[in-house]
């Protein structure tokens, strides 16, 4: 049996962190369908736990490597996302945050220091905010 199975994913994809998050995801939306009673979670959740499946056997290697990697970037972005609201929260009594209004680049400015000119340090633009 062992070897049947070594055989019939010969050449396969396999899991990745991408599988593991839809499996993940699957479970929660069927639970979410059994609490909720609604529809619409029993079908995205057998979606997802339908492309979990088709990406572990398939046999374009590339193509859901590549998923994989896009998966693991988007993740990351969030993730950093996440990361600077707790930075901002943290650090909300000393520092006030601006975005650049020309290259959107998040810049730090230290609290109390009244109305400051603040020169984005990427793209150079001078512009007025109260510290
Ligand atoms: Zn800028």
């Amino acid at each position: 049996m062992r070897e049947k199975i070594r055989q019939f994913m010969a050449g396969r994809y396999g899991t990745d962190a991408l599988n593991q998050f839809l499996s993940i995801l699957a479970v929660v939306l069927l639970l979410l369908s059994l609490v909720t009673g609604w529809g619409i979670f029993t079908w995205l959740g057998l979606a997802a736990l339908i492309y979990c499946y088709f990406r572990t056997f398939s046999r374009n290697i590339s193509r859901r490597t590549e998923e994989n990697y896009r998966f693991y970037n988007l993740k990351e972005r969030v993730a950093g996302k996440f990361r600077g609201i707790k930075r901002r929260w943290d650090d909300r009594k000393t520092y006030r945050y601006f975005r650049c209004p020309k290259c959107r680049q998040m810049l730090r400015v230290p609290t109390g220091r009244g109305r400051i000119e603040i020169s984005c340090p990427r793209c150079g633009t001078q512009f007025i905010k109260k510290s």
